[in-house]
């Protein structure tokens, strides 16, 4: 018997681990200073009514053997993925319901599953920095990982390189760490880059849901072409706070095949193998997500965090700090002032205004010399925490 020897490549995860434990440590050393925490990734308010009374409901169904449900389809309920294309329909994207959209319990698990239907040898591209577990997935199963730089230069958006040939493609819009989102025109790029190249996309829209930009793509089907070279990933986890409920979907196109090879079908083959589905209470949930009263409830919350933003990016404004994201995502992205690494002004931040971020270099080498703020704390928090800011860099 031989392990995977991979897994010995794959980065120790000690980021939140190590900020954790700075944190931990000022705090017995200064149990008297309140520590405020702005790196979370985790949203903090409530499920909205609407998705409430729909759990309640599904919950009272199944104590009643007429409308008790067993096992459902792997693909999940015909009514949740009509919901998902009636979401998709008003961004101007039409999707079969029947064919091309996979409910799973969120999207980290799809974008790591999803790699069973490619070939091992397939040689990755992914952008430095970026959320960890598309390098990790792909380092565990032995394929080669290069990097597509996310610079200040760039505006953390970078471009293809037609010298570099990728097979799979992972674009993050907007950005988690940066909050940096491409245009619909950039992405038009990457779109025709993949096709040329005979290549796939996989799409993290996760964020979706923060872009208020006309300009700025919130699904790569918005692109003439993608319906050929894309997967996207999509989760009810930031937009209707479900990432301790877990709910996601995976889009893949009827059209999205190579020698006869549909990447859809192969998708639905591997789910049924290894995967029994979402649970109905969950996905009445969902569901309810995308009806009009749900709508309107989530949008609240969505402005709830928005605002927490803006409040962060117009202190970085006044104090005249480089920063991306903030106005179409929940993360602002920011450069460490006077030329300090990310771990320096973590110190710096805690020691001097008790405020909690997360190292960029924490997100790949790129990021060193950066740090995330997130909109996902409390409005007295961010707003307490933004002041704090305030007069420690003003100095
Ligand atoms: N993709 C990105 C970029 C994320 O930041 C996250 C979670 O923070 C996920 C995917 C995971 O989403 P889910 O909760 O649906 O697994």
């Amino acid at each position: 018997m031989n392990f995977n020897l991979n897994y010995d490549n794959v980065a120790e995860s000690y980021l939140f681990a190590e900020v954790a434990n700075r944190v931990a440590k000022y705090q017995k050393a200064h149990p008297d200073k309140k520590v405020l925490k702005l790196g979370i990734g985790d949203v903090t308010l409530p499920l909205v009514p609407a998705v409430i009374s729909a759990l309640h409901s599904a919950v009272d169904e199944m104590s009643r053997a007429e409308t008790f449900k067993g096992y459902g389809p792997y693909e999940g309920y015909a009514f949740l993925r009509e919901s998902i294309a009636g979401y998709y329909k008003k961004m101007g994207v039409t999707l079969n319901a029947d064919k091309e959209i996979f409910v799973s319990d969120g999207a980290k698990s799809d974008l790591g599953n999803i790699l069973d239907i490619f070939s091992d040898d397939n040689v990755v591209l992914v952008p430095d920095p970026v959320y960890p577990v598309y390098v990790d997935t792909n380092v565990m199963a032995g394929r080669k990982v290069i990097y597509a730089d996310a610079t200040e230069k760039n505006g953390f958006l970078p471009m293809p390189d037609y010298k570099v040939d990728a097979d799979i493609i992972y674009i993050c819009s907007p950005n988690n760490p940066t909050g940096a989102a491409y245009t619909k025109a950039q992405l038009k790029e990457w779109v025709d880059y993949a096709n040329s190249k005979n290549a796939v996309i996989l799409y993290d829209a996760a964020y979706e849901c923060f872009v208020s930009d006309d300009n700025l793509a919130r699904s790569i089907f918005q692109i003439k072409g993608a319906e050929t070279c894309a997967i996207e990933f999509c989760s009810l986890s930031k937009i209707a706070g479900f990432t301790g409920t877990r709910c996601g979907y995976t889009v893949i196109p009827a059209a999205l095949e190579r020698k006869g090879f549909n990447a859809g079908k192969a998708w639905l083959r591997r789910q049924s193998t290894k995967f029994n589905g979402v649970p109905y209470i969950v996905q009445k949930g969902a569901a309810a997500v995308f009806s009009e009263e749900g709508m309107t409830e989530i949008r609240q919350n969505l402005s709830y965090y928005a605002r927490n933003a803006k409040l962060i990016s117009e202190c970085l404004d006044e104090l005249g700090v480089w920063y991306t994201g903030g106005k179409n995502s929940p993360y602002v992205w920011l450069k460490c002032p006077d030329g300090m690494k990310s771990w320096e002004f973590f110190d710096y931040l805690l020691e001097n205004a008790q405020v909690v971020g997360t190292p960029g270099a924490g997100f790949g080498k790129n990021g060193e010399g950066y740090f995330r703020l997130t909109a996902f704390g409390s409005e007295q928090v961010t707003k307490e925490a933004v002041q704090r800011i305030k007069s420690l860099l003003k100095k």
